[in-house]
């Protein structure tokens, strides 16, 4: 899966939602996230992010960011 990290916080751009084929990004309280089960791991949207914001959960320290993303997504 692919996860929304920091670099998200006040970022106004909407690129990456509107390239995902299966439509998992949601709102967080001041970020977006992907849901962690929905996510295909396309990877389309990872270089559509302005601010270098998401990244694959297989880069080092990204467990925590898993459980970000799916915290924020599981609410809707
Ligand atoms: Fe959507 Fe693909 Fe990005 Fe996953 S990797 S959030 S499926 S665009």
């Amino acid at each position: 899966t692919y996860v929304v990290t920091e670099n998200c916080i006040a970022c106004k751009y909407m690129d990456c939602i509107e390239v995902c084929p299966v439509d998992c990004f949601y709102e967080g309280e001041n970020t977006l996230v992907i849901h962690p089960d929905e996510c295909i791991d396309c990877g389309v949207c990872e270089p559509e992010c302005p601010a270098d914001a998401i990244r694959p959960d297989t880069d080092p320290g990204m467990s925590e960011w898993v459980a970000f993303n799916r915290k924020y997504a599981e609410i809707w």
